[in-house]
This record gives structure tokens, C-alpha cells and sequence, in this order.
């Protein structure tokens, strides 16, 4: 294979928002790449429709502090406080820093920016909801990742366009740069830096019904986790209430922020009876649990397993000026005008709480003793820093992309002088070709579809909203036999050059792993808490597990060990909404 070789201060997997971000900080300390399987703005930040958190307090009284509670209590207390504190008191200043660099949010009628509410968020420490959101219509994503890529291109940030990282260089427990594919040459590209920062986003494609985008596969976090890093808090995987019925696309939470309601079979409006105060914007763990269960006890519509979304009692003009997104969505594939229908809707898979361990810096930790590797960074959906612990309050991600993503630029910027360029040895190029080669002449009777609907049907069936000990058991059983099948996969396609059924069966093989990482941290923890709900272990149990999971791959299998949760002012409670 033809390779090439470059060098760069910091080299940064993922043009999402934590990707850019980080770039725009380092660049401000050397030189920057930026490599993106898909073009820049197809990322799936993208795709975010609701907002960015921030107590701005436009709309009605707010406060960063109430932010950090409904955080903290959001997480089922199993975030760590110092990050989420932090997180909340700098959201006010980000918010203000996009709307410096250009991002067009939404307006109240006197020209700030405006609010709206969204799920967990309050005013009084619970007390009621608050317009928390920051918002653009709902394609928030959409104007504030296009206004990010601009400013990159600007400070003249490097772009590797349709470069497919394969593997993350880590030697002598330093990182030495990465090893990309070049999809419209076929060629090898070696990426020698000082720093990588790995901001590959989600993995949300390992289950069926998601909201997730196509390329959200997660193989940065398994190409780690197979070097013997460790990966955090896998089995806590966020189900939003409010995927359209067998697409799983997303219907953002915005839309019950404007005033949409849940109603079931019965036309009860349920949410009253499973969160009292909060109703339909509790959060999202609480939601989805009650829809799943108002479907099991036969209170779906018509008694299927689908309720209804209903906002046909806003005002039109809401949905058209705040959430034309969503209205075309419906009508594209349901057929259906949400002003005057409402919308058949069931939980989807979403969002990682869990990833890659990291500091408040975004340097990814080795061990749970803190200590951590130098050069190598991880922010955005594939890092926890952990601010979402159990459960994430929606609205919260975009905020921890941009935040800690600056955070981990800065700390590049710190350490540049005294990080050297990284080295790839041959043996790890070497290992990159023999997989390729395998992929691409392997003889056998397996097709990556068929395999990948398999591995999306177990996590469905037996890791999704309710868990047990044997569904898991199964599940891992099960998926050591995707495994072993894997081995008699051939591709159709035997060209080198964008070859998407190549990447299709790389990206498949890395699903599994992970896959098989989340429902082992998943059968480790024997309680229930946030988005992890085992019905053999029903109730929260902070006596034995109010603690992070870190999981390794060890040359004997999968092993554990736990951390503990940095708790600073809020004392774990009941949590009631
Ligand atoms: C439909 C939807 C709506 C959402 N709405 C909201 C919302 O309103 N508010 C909110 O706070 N959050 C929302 N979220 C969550 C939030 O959008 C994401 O968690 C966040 O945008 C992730 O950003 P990121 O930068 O970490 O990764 P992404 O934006 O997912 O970017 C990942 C990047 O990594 C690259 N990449 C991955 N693997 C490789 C590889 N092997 N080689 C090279 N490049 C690679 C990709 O090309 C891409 O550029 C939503 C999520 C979804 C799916």
C-alpha cells in the first residue's frame, strides 16, 4: 500500500463540535489536523435539533447553581461533581463566545438570546421547570457546527476530509499519532504529533431503533480499549423517550418544552402519575422507563407498542417558527402533520453517558488512580469527564463538547513544549495492512449486513431500557458467537478505493467489541441507577455502587475495577421529579 507521512503538533480524530473546538484552541499553540471520516459538517453534531444548556436567565430567574444540581440529580448522583460544576458556571460564557463568533440563535422579542425548557432542568433546586435551552429554531447543531467549521477554516486548522482513522498510536505508554485510511486514494496515512485528541462522538449505531447518525460506529473507543486502556461507565447508555415509531429519529425534547404532551392508549396524559412535578419533562431515564411500561401493561395505542406525542393543541406558529425541523421530519416519513395529528413515538437509543475516561484537562486516563497518558486527549460523546454520570440532562452534551473541548486545546497549548513528536513504529503499520488484507480476501459464507443486524437485535433485545442477568448472559454469549462468525466474513467489494463495505465490516468488528465491553460492565453492576435499570436489582444502592466501572481488556478477557465519584456539595437523596 502506498503511505505517506506527516507531522503535526496536534493531530484531533472528529470534526464534531468537541473536535473543532479543541482545534480552535490549539491552533492558537502550533500546527493542527483535523481528520474526519465524513465531511466536517456531516457530522452528527450536526443532527442535535433542542439546544445548548446555559443559566442566561433571559427568559425567567436562573442560576448556574441550579444548573449543577439539576445536573448532579440528573446524573442519579453519579456524575462528578467538580467537572459538572464547572461545566455549569463556564456554560454562560460559552454561550456567549458563539454568539460572538457568529452562531444565529433564536431571539426573544427584545433581541437576546432565547430560551426554552428542556427535560431535568428547574428553577429552585426542583422546584419547577426553567427555559434553560439556547436555542436555533431546532437545528441548533446545524448553525453552530457550520459556524465552528468556518472559524477553523479561518484560523487555518488543516482538514483531512474522508480519512478513516484505523488505528490511535499509543507506545511505551505515550502517544506517538495515527494511522488513517485516505477513502478516495486507498492510501495509508501515518499522522506523527505531540497530542491527539480522539473526538469521535457516539456509538449509538451498535443498537436497532436509534436516533443515532449512520457513521456513529465508535471504533476509536474499541482501538483503545484493545491497547488495554480502560473504558468508563459503558453500561450507561441514555434511551430517548421520543423516537418517531420504527425509524427511532429523533423528536427532540424541545418539542415537549414548547408544550407538547405524552398520552397513552387511554388518552391519559401518564407522565402525571410517574413524576408528579415534572411531568413530561422529567428526565429522560424516567420518561422512557414510563413509556416502555404504559406499552407492557397494554396502554399503548390501540394497545401496540407505540404512544403518542401530541402538540396539535400548540399554536401552529410554534411549530412552525421553533420547530420546522421536526414538522418536516413527520411529514417526510410518517405522512403526518404534527399540527394536526399526533405523533406515534417509542424510546430510542441515543446516547453514550460512558467512553473514555478523562480528567477536567480532557487527558485520557490510564487507571482509576488517575494517572493518565501523556499526549493523548479525549473530549466530546466519546470521553467521560464524567458530567452525565447515569444520565444525561438533554441539552448538556452540546455544552460538554464545546467546554471541554476548549479545556483539552488549552492544555495542549500548556504542554506542547514538553510533549515530543510521537513516532509510529512499523509493527503498527504492519498490523493496519494485515487487517485490511484479511477484510478484503477472506473467504467465507458471512456478510457484514447480515452480522451487523444481528449485533443490533441482541443490544435491542437484551441490553436496552430493562436488563436482567440472564438477558446479559445471553447477550454475551451470543455475541462471542457474532464474534467467531466474524471470522468467515467476505466482502463483495474488493477494490481499495472507497470501499464502504470494507469500512462497513472495520466498523463491525469494533461494534462488536464494544458491544461486548458495555453488557460485561452492564452484568458488573448489580443496581439500578439513571439509564442502567436491572429489574433483578430494581433499587438505587449507593451503599455498594455509588462508583464509576472502569472495564479493561486484559490477555485473560474483560477485567474491572471501580472509582470513586467526586462528590463536593450535593449529598446523594431520593430522587423524585
Ligand atoms: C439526533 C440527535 C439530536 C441531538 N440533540 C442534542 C441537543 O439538542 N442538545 C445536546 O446537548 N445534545 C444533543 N445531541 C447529542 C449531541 O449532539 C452529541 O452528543 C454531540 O454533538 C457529539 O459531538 P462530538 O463532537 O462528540 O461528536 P460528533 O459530532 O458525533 O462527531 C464525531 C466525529 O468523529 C469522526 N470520526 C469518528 N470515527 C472516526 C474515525 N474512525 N476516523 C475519522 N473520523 C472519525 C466523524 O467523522 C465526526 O467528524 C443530539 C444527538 C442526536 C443524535
Amino acid at each position: 500500500m502506498n503511505t505517506q507521512r506527516h507531522r503535526f503538533d496536534t493531530v484531533i480524530i472528529g470534526s464534531g463540535l468537541a473536535g473543532l473546538r479543541a482545534s480552535l484552541e490549539a491552533i492558537k499553540g502550533g500546527s493542527v489536523a483535523v481528520l474526519s471520516k465524513l465531511y466536517p459538517t456531516r457530522s452528527h453534531s450536526t443532527a442535535a435539533q433542542g439546544g445548548i444548556g446555559a443559566a442566561l436567565g433571559n427568559e425567567e430567574p436562573d442560576d448556574p447553581e441550579w444548573h449543577f444540581y439539576d445536573t448532579v440529580k440528573g446524573s442519579d448522583f453519579l456524575g462528578d461533581q467538580d467537572a459538572i460544576e464547572y461545566m455549569c458556571y463556564s456554560a454562560i460564557p460559552t454561550v456567549i463566545e458563539l454568539e460572538h463568533m457568529g452562531v444565529p440563535f433564536s431571539r426573544t422579542p427584545e433581541g437576546k438570546i432565547a430560551q426554552r425548557r428542556f427535560g431535568g432542568h428547574t428553577k429552585y433546586f426542583g422546584a419547577e421547570p426553567v427555559r434553560r435551552a439556547c436555542y436555533s429554531a431546532d437545528r441548533t447543531g446545524h448553525a453552530v457546527l457550520h459556524c465552528l467549521y468556518e472559524q477553523a477554516l479561518k484560523n487555518r486548522v488543516q482538514f483531512f476530509d474522508e480519512f478513516q482513522v484505523l488505528d490511535i498510536v499509543v507506545e511505551n505508554g505515550v502517544a506517538q499519532g495515527v494511522i488513517a485510511l485516505e477513502l478516495k486514494s486507498g492510501d495509508l496515512h501515518l499522522f506523527e504529533s505531540k497530542a491527539v485528541v480522539v473526538a469521535s462522538g457516539g456509538f449509538g449505531k451498535i443498537f436497532k431503533v436509534t436516533s443515532n447518525a449512520f457513521a456513529t460506529t465508535g471504533e476509536c473507543l474499541s482501538i483503545l480499549f484493545e491497547q488495554g486502556l480502560p473504558l468508563e461507565d459503558l453500561e450507561f447508555f441514555q434511551f430517548h423517550p421520543t423516537g418517531l415509531y420504527k425509524l427511532g429519529i429523533l423528536i427532540t425534547e424541545g418539542a415537549r418544552g414548547e408544550g407538547g404532551v405524552l398520552l397513552n392508549g387511554k388518552g391519559e396524559r401518564f407522565m402525571e402519575r410517574y413524576a408528579p412535578t415534572l411531568k413530561d419533562l422529567a428526565p429522560r431515564d424516567v420518561v422512557a422507563r414510563a413509556i416502555l411500561r404504559e406499552i407492557m401493561e397494554g396502554r399503548g395505542i390501540d394497545g401496540k407498542d407505540y404512544v403518542h406525542l401530541d402538540l396539535t393543541h400548540l399554536d401552529p406558529k410554534i411549530l412552525e417558527k421553533r420547530l420546522p425541523e421536526i414538522s418536516s421530519f413527520c411529514k417526510i416519513y410518517l405522512g403526518l402533520d404534527p399540527a394536526l395529528s399526533p405523533i406515534p413515538v417509542v424510546p430510542t437509543a441515543h446516547y453514550a453517558m460512558g467512553g473514555i475516561p478523562t480528567d477536567k484537562k480532557g487527558r485520557v486516563l490510564r487507571d482509576v488512580d488517575g494517572s493518565y497518558v501523556p499526549g493523548l486527549y479525549a473530549a466530546g460523546e466519546c470521553a467521560c469527564v464524567s458530567v452525565h454520570g447515569a444520565n444525561r440532562l438533554g441539552c448538556n452534551s452540546l455544552l460538554d463538547t464545546l467546554v471541554f473541548g476548549r479545556e483539552t486545546g488549552t492544555d495542549i497549548n500548556r504542554n506542547l513544549k514538553d510533549l515530543s513528536l510521537g513516532k509510529i513504529p512499523p509493527h503498527r503499520v504492519d498490523k493496519v495492512i494485515a487487517f485490511l488484507q484479511f477484510l478484503r480476501s477472506n473467504k467465507g459464507k458471512e456478510r457484514v449486513a447480515t452480522l451487523r443486524d444481528a449485533l443490533q437485535g441482541i443490544m435491542m433485545n437484551k441490553v436496552s431500557v430493562f436488563r436482567t442477568r440472564e438477558g446479559l448472559f445471553e447477550a454475551l454469549e451470543e455475541l462471542q458467537v457474532l464474534r467467531d462468525r466474524f471470522q468467515e466474513i467476505e466482502l463483495m467489494d474488493k477494490s481499495g478505493i472507497f470501499n464502504q463495505e470494507m469500512l462497513s465490516a472495520l466498523e463491525l468488528y469494533h461494534m462488536i467489541n464494544l458491544a461486548e465491553a458495555l453488557v460485561f460492565s452492564a452484568l458488573v453492576r448489580e443496581e439500578s441507577r439513571g439509564a442502567h435499570y436491572r429489574e433483578d436489582f430494581p433499587e438505587r444502592d449507593d451503599v455498594n455502587w455509588l462508583k464509576h466501572t472502569f472495564v479493561y481488556k486484559t490477555s485473560s478477557g474483560i477485567d474491572y475495577k471501580f472509582k470513586p465519584v467526586v462528590i463536593t456539595k450535593f449529598k446523594p437523596t431520593e430522587r423524585t421529579f
